[in-house]
């Protein structure tokens, strides 16, 4: 960003301006300049970005949205290419200029019909509220990310939610597979996952396989190891470099993205010759515990999920660190559920990392609480303390 006006292709664009626009929420959406759009990255776990988007880019993008993503209900899809039958509920951040926001605010602009089907819901209010007015609304379509359908799921289990969506559109964070089933069971649809990013908004998306798919006719995804060297095929990296094909005013080339991906050379049996990607978004961090014979012990992100989801069925929490041996779980429960969830957790995580090596471990359970959302609604489910101390 302390580049940003030598960097961007056009001398017309300035970032003391571009930061002006951002910060009112009124213009999210407008073509800055009459031809760009323009977005802000979440910033969840690094500094946030300003983005632009030319009318290629957009052009790109609407392509890659309309044409790669696998419909779960193809006869209805087509029957009704325009979703003219559809309500579509976008669950995120509305008051930000978030590539999502901005994007939903573009498509009701274009298409005025879309306005009354085509709906933003704010993540940020309280849940009791916004369960309500998804009650009143009754999507057909849910866009949103996998912690809020995580969310919606207890909220669902819960009796409050007096709707079933048909479809659920996640993106923007990492969906587990156990996420994933607990929202097909709990809200009865289909889960269609894509991935995203303010660098480019659609990386991947899922064919109707399950697998996702990297649109690397349009971009160049790296796996690279700590040192930015190439990770072979099959073995998840330590970060991914992505250039950009599209974008022409805002050039990204070779631009760490912080995601752990694995890309995958065999072919997909749905036939498309596009490589098959697995995620691990960036927003969620690695643990560094005190171990038992005076080593650091690090427990991945990934382990720590599955486990508070495969063995405690527990959906919708925070993990954070507090110090070398401490480690507070949030769980956004109530009463009797609560406390049978919580005690599962913290069996769960001792077991998990006493097999790790960690010398001894305490998790202070804190229920009932909200699950701390950013600016851009986004949670980040595994969070280390501010500044681990480093060897
Ligand atoms: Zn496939």
């Amino acid at each position: 960003m302390e580049r940003f006006d030598d960097w961007v292709t056009d001398p017309q664009l300035k970032l003391a301006q571009l930061g002006a626009f951002i910060a009112d929420p009124r213009r999210i959406g407008e073509a800055y300049h009459g031809k760009y759009l323009i977005w802000e990255s979440s910033g969840t776990s690094h500094e946030p970005g300003i983005f632009v988007q030319d009318a290629q880019t957009l052009a790109v993008y609407d392509a890659l949205e309309a044409l790669r993503r696998s419909a779960p209900r193809p006869l209805q899809r087509w029957f009704d290419p325009m979703l003219l039958t559809e309500r579509i509920a976008f669950v995120g951040a509305t008051s930000g200029h978030f590539a999502s926001m901005v994007s939903m605010q573009r498509v009701r602009q274009l298409n005025p019909w879309m306005a009354q089907s085509l709906r933003c819901f704010n993540i940020l209010q309280a849940i009791p509220s916004l369960v309500e007015e998804l009650n009143a609304f009754a999507p057909t379509v849910i866009a949103t990310y996998p912690t809020v359908a995580a969310l919606l799921a207890d909220e669902a289990c819960r009796g409050s939610l007096h709707f079933f969506p048909k479809e659920l559109w996640t993106g923007g964070e990492t969906l587990s597979p156990a996420v994933r089933r607990r929202v097909e069971l709990a809200l009865r649809c289909s889960v269609n996952n894509s991935y995203g990013a303010s660098e480019f908004m659609s990386i991947g998306w899922e064919c109707g396989y399950g697998k996702m798919h990297a649109n690397t006719d349009w971009l160049i995804l790296e796996p690279v190891d700590e040192r930015g060297r190439p990770v072979p095929a099959g073995q998840r990296s330590y970060s991914t470099l992505l250039t950009n094909l599209a974008n022409h005013v805002q050039p990204l080339i070779r631009y760490d993205l912080g995601d752990q991906v694995t890309v995958h050379d065999d072919r997909c049996a749905c036939g498309s010759s596009l490589p098959v990607i697995e995620v691990q978004g960036r927003s969620d961090d690695s643990l560094v515990m005190a171990g038992r014979d005076g080593q650091r012990v690090t427990l991945l992100p990934l382990a720590l999920t599955t486990v508070l989801e495969d063995d405690a069925g527990a959906f919708d929490f925070q993990l954070s660190q507090r110090d070398d041996h401490t480690l507070v779980l949030r769980l956004n429960l109530h009463d009797a559920q609560a406390a049978t969830t919580m005690a599962r957790c913290c069996t769960a995580l001792e077991n998990f990392a006493t097999m790790q090596g960690v010398a001894s471990i305490s998790v202070i359970a804190e229920s009932g609480q909200l699950i701390p959302r950013g600016r851009s609604g986004k949670a980040q489910r595994v969070v280390a303390r501010p500044n681990p101390t480093r060897d």
